[in-house]
């Protein structure tokens, strides 16, 4: 059992409960996929320009989380064809947050949750 960190985009905070992100965590499908078992650690939204993630990695640490996964929206876009990463998503700078948060934390981040792109592998910060 791994207990998982979720950060969002706050340019999706109003729009998206976080539904299949839960639901593909506690099935160990899509992103989750390698863990054999999890569990939500907690979630955090992170806000523009990126800031604020560093710290909230270390609370999700301190609350017991041992991975942090980044939304799909955060690099990805829904289109008439499913989920494409081609076009990016919410986030130009992603992977300087992904960079970051496992620099602060020291915990692996993983971009994806749930509806990953067709033909990605999740990429994982160490
Ligand atoms: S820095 Fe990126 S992930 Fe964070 S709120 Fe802004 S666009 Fe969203």
């Amino acid at each position: 059992m791994i207990k998982v960190g979720i950060i969002r985009c706050e340019k999706n905070e109003t729009r998206c409960p976080l539904t299949n992100c839960f639901k593909t965590m506690i099935e160990t499908t899509q992103a989750f996929a390698g863990y054999d078992a999890c569990m939500s650690a907690g979630v955090f939204t992170c806000r523009c320009p990126g800031d604020n993630v560093a710290d909230m990695a270390k609370i999700l640490k301190s609350k017991g989380a041992e991975a942090i996964h980044l939304c799909t929206c955060t690099f990805a876009s829904k289109t008439q064809d499913g989920w494409d990463k081609a076009q990016g998503g919410f986030c130009p700078d992603i992977e300087k947050i992904a960079a970051n948060i496992t620099r602060a934390s020291g915990l692996p981040c993983t971009l994806g949750t749930a509806h990953l792109p067709k033909d990605y592998t999740p990429v994982t910060f160490e």
